[in-house]
């Protein structure tokens, strides 16, 4: 078989689309001051929310989440994590949220919560504050929500913790009261059991005192730089009391996270386009060469994602030492930093591409967590592959091996199950960042890969900064591709359908050969059959579907390419007439790209068995 090039992100993008005119979001900017107490991990602070209804509707009610309130024994999540099918990876070597003493577990409440200025009675039910309002706040309006608030660092670090294993002393995510989201779905007040999020847009002004010993990497864009040395600026400015105030300025973001240690090294690197990427790692030799190395393969990879999704939109860029695992916040991500350095490239890769899919592009990722995990790992994959010169010949290898363990382990719910209701973790995962990264890929199969970067590019700045939808997405690669998608959407998102097609029989009929087609699957594929004859000579075979509405053009280079009839669902079979007088048949093979999710591919092949 020859080799067939396929050429993705070499295609650049003219087209234009515009939002529906009946899209909203609301709107939030959070005022908030925090004190932090580095021995016990016990904390204080006050916000001041200024909150825009931009909804059609009248709201008598708001949410807020208070996600540390899931690290306190008995939690819905200390429960959950208990009682899962399977284990889940995110827990796997954390002592037991109900075995924490009280100065361990974590812990948020809200005091003297008002709606301008009349103190409000809300009722806190876990994880979740619910705040009837004083007066409903109606269309069009804004209005002032104050509190206090205290909270405590658990003493286990999920995401958010103290003294995690790399030494890191202070992760702070999801640690303040946090306003829940309502979008046309109504509100999304879902407890936290240990899965993602959704939250406001808008913009974050949070000053945070702490031991003057302690540096701090934040969401954001320090005030006064200059004035606190560590890596920021040249002065270090004398502190006469014990704590040091850091000031940040966060824009158009969905959330804000800090981290804090004693011992972090500071370093800077100049990113694409004048920005600045800034490195927070432990003063620990055996991982200081790696996060050097790391430094200017961060920028090669935010140049790659600002080339194929678009460009980073703002000016700096933190890479943290700090939580467990990896995880990405607006600005900011925070890893575990003990790894050799392709792990440390690969985590930082994909955290890095969420700032585009989740913290750009900000899906509800309770309700689409694929496509936030999955485009991160489809596009940080590619990269990966290219910047780090792998050169793989099927880099999305482990993202198809992934999810037809997936599909056939019996394990598998619908791609649009809540986050929360997997029954297997594995489902969770494999679902979410295999099925999502092979839903992008498969779909390059199905329009083109041409069609597949000028899609993820329109996608990009025709949703940026909103809450986009798997139709959004949908929308704009039909208009690209000028194909019909709602059946993949369908199939692939909300069923666990899957796709095998097969070669049943291929007879010689006069001066034709006829190739039996059939569907095993229930999910319908446009096909690519390549048929390569006994003189070395190829033709590629579309066979598009009724469902479709339209073509993809040739993307194999050079290639025979004839575009047969449509196949229409509901026909098991279909017949391939290959005509070719005085050629000999050497072999037939459905989809030589590999790039469709069959799951039986052992039926795709036919080769000729006469000499
Ligand atoms: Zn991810």
């Amino acid at each position: 078989m020859s080799k067939l090039s396929l050429l993705f992100f070499l295609f650049l993008s003219s087209y234009q689309l515009v939002l529906s005119q009946n899209y909203w979001q609301q709107s939030v900017n959070y005022k908030m001051t925090v004190d932090m107490d580095v021995e016990s991990f016990k904390y204080s602070g006050h916000q001041e929310l200024v909150y825009t209804n931009n909804s059609p509707d009248t709201l008598r009610k708001v949410f807020y989440h208070m996600f540390f309130n899931a690290f306190k024994p008995e939690s819905e999540m200390a429960v959950r994590v208990k009682t899962g099918k399977d284990i889940n990876v995110r827990f796997k070597y954390m002592p037991n949220i109900d075995s924490l003493k009280k100065k361990e577990q974590g812990y948020i409440t809200s005091l003297n919560l008002k709606q301008d200025g009349v103190l409000l009675s809300p009722v806190e039910s876990e994880t979740i504050l619910e705040v009837p309002l004083n007066r409903p706040l109606l269309p069009g309006k804004k209005t002032n929500l104050t509190m206090r608030f205290e909270g405590q660092l658990p003493k286990i670090v999920n995401r958010a913790g103290r003294n995690s294993e790399d030494g890191i002393a202070i992760s702070m995510s999801q640690w303040y009261p946090k306003i829940a989201e309502y979008d046309y779905d109504g509100w999304n007040a879902e407890p936290y059991l240990g899965r993602e999020f959704h939250g406001v847009w808008g913009d974050f002004d949070v000053t945070i005192n702490i031991d003057k010993n302690y540096t701090v990497a934040a969401s954001g864009y320090l005030e006064n730089p200059e004035e606190y040395g560590r890596g920021y600026g040249e002065k270090q400015k004398k502190v006469k009391g014990k704590k040091l105030s850091w000031r940040f300025i966060a824009p158009s973001v969905h959330d804000f996270t800090w981290a804090a240690d004693p011992d972090y090294v500071h370093d800077t690197y100049p990113g694409p386009n004048g920005v600045t990427l800034r490195f927070f790692y432990k003063n620990n030799p055996e991982i200081k060469e790696n996060w050097k190395k790391l430094q200017p393969k961060t920028a090669d990879f935010m140049r790659f994602f600002n080339n194929t999704i678009g460009p980073y939109p703002y000016k700096e860029y933190n890479v943290v030492q700090g939580g467990e695992g990896g995880m990405e916040y607006a600005m900011l991500t925070l890893i575990s930093g003990d790894r050799n350095f392709r792990d440390l490239a690969g985590v930082t890769a994909h955290e890095l591409a969420h700032s585009w899919f989740q913290h750009i592009l900000a899906t509800n990722e309770i309700k689409h967590e694929w496509m936030d995990e999955g485009f991160a790992s489809y596009i940080s994959t590619i990269a990966e592959d290219i910047i780090l010169e792998e050169n793989a010949p099927f880099p999305l290898i482990s993202s198809y091996n992934r999810y037809f363990q997936l599909a056939t382990s019996g394990k598998e719910q619908p791609q649009s199950t809540n986050s929360n209701r997997y029954d297997y973790n594995f489902g969770y995962e494999a679902t979410a960042y295999s099925k999502g990264a092979v839903f992008l890929a498969q779909l390059g199969y199905i329009i083109g890969p041409a069609h597949l970067a000028k899609t993820i590019k329109n996608y990009y700045s025709l949703h940026k900064f909103t809450h986009p939808t798997p139709n959004d997405f949908r929308r704009v690669a039909e208009s690209v591709s000028g194909i019909q998608l709602k059946w993949y959407i369908t199939d692939w998102t909300q069923t666990t359908n899957t796709i095998d097609y097969a070669i049943r029989s291929v007879n010689e009929v006069e001066d034709k050969t006829l190739v039996v087609l059939e569907r095993v699957g229930s999910m319908p594929m446009p096909l690519d059959i390549l048929v390569v004859f006994k003189d070395g000579t190829q033709q590629m075979h579309y066979v598009p579907i009724t469902l479709m509405r339209g073509e993809k053009s040739n993307p194999y280079d050079g290639l025979n390419w004839i575009v047969e009839k449509d196949w229409s669902w509901a026909f098991p079979q279909y017949t391939l007439t290959i005509r070719s007088p005085k050629k000999e048949i050497a072999s037939i093979v459905i989809d030589p790209s590999f790039y469709m999710a069959d799951i039986e591919r052992s039926n795709n092949n036919y080769s000729s068995k006469k000499r």
